[in-house]
């Protein structure tokens, strides 16, 4: 059973957190989005945000999502739905990301982001690309390692079909938080260093459920969001 009503709560509960860390943080109203992560959430979860007037989501499985976002595509409001890809990314799932989402959040290697370009069908808008950033310097996690963003944005930045727009970091979880703040900072960093250079870097996705308000004080201009709206995932 989905309790449409407490989606609908916790939206607007989430939602003034965030303006409320928007004024602690010094920042414009409205600086920060909001992206609802509806991965393993029913069809009808969806639905109640999209009654609550939240229309950007974010997914982690490739074929779960496009079958969301076709879901979707008979909803009256579907012109107003953005669908986002934060999931890690194999080579051989990079065409349905191409032809359904809008945005994708996870581009850490050359070859995923040429695929992406290689494939979007030229009829649709450039997908919108974020390099996901592994802060915490381990090898093991997925990610671009900070001292290689750079030159990575470079390469992207010259494919066709794609709109190169920002970075995105999942911290390694710590419940120190000058850890955590460390992390955001060096990402917020190198993202104002690369904003020089390119014009259409405007977007820094940083910030889960439990840690919203660090990221936002670190500059995060897009948080993800998932428990906090539609409850613990099983
Ligand atoms: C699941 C997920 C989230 C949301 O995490 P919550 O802790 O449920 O808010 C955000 N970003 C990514 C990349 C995720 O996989």
């Amino acid at each position: 059973m989905i309790d449409s009503q407490a989606i609908q709560e916790n939206l607007a509960h989430i939602l003034q957190n965030i303006r409320q860390d928007e004024l602690n943080a010094n920042r414009p109203e409205n600086s920060v989005r909001l992206l609802a992560v509806s991965k393993t959430k029913p069809i009808e979860a969806i639905e109640a945000a999209i009654n609550a007037n939240q229309f950007e989501f974010g997914e982690n499985y490739v074929q779960e999502g496009v079958d969301k976002i076709l879901h979707f595509q008979n909803h009256p409001q579907h012109q107003a739905l953005t669908w986002h890809f934060i999931g890690p990314i194999q080579s051989n799932k990079t065409k349905l990301i191409a032809e359904h989402f809008d945005w994708v959040h996870s581009v850490d290697r050359l070859k995923i982001a040429q695929r992406l370009s290689n494939q979007r069908p030229t009829q649709l808008a450039p997908l919108q690309v974020l390099i996901q950033v592994n802060t915490s310097q381990e090898a093991s996690k997925s990610g671009v390692l900070l001292q290689d963003v750079a030159p990575l944005c470079e390469e992207i930045s010259k494919l066709e079909n794609i709109e190169l727009r920002g970075l995105m970091s999942i911290p390694a979880p710590t419940d120190d938080p000058q850890k955590q703040k460390q992390a955001f900072e060096s990402l917020e960093e190198v993202f104002e260093s690369l904003k020089v250079k390119y014009p259409n870097f405007d977007t820094l996705s940083m910030g889960m459920s439990a840690d919203m308000s660090a990221a936002i004080a670190s500059g995060s201009t897009i948080v993800r969001i998932g428990s906090a709206i539609f409850g613990a995932r099983n």
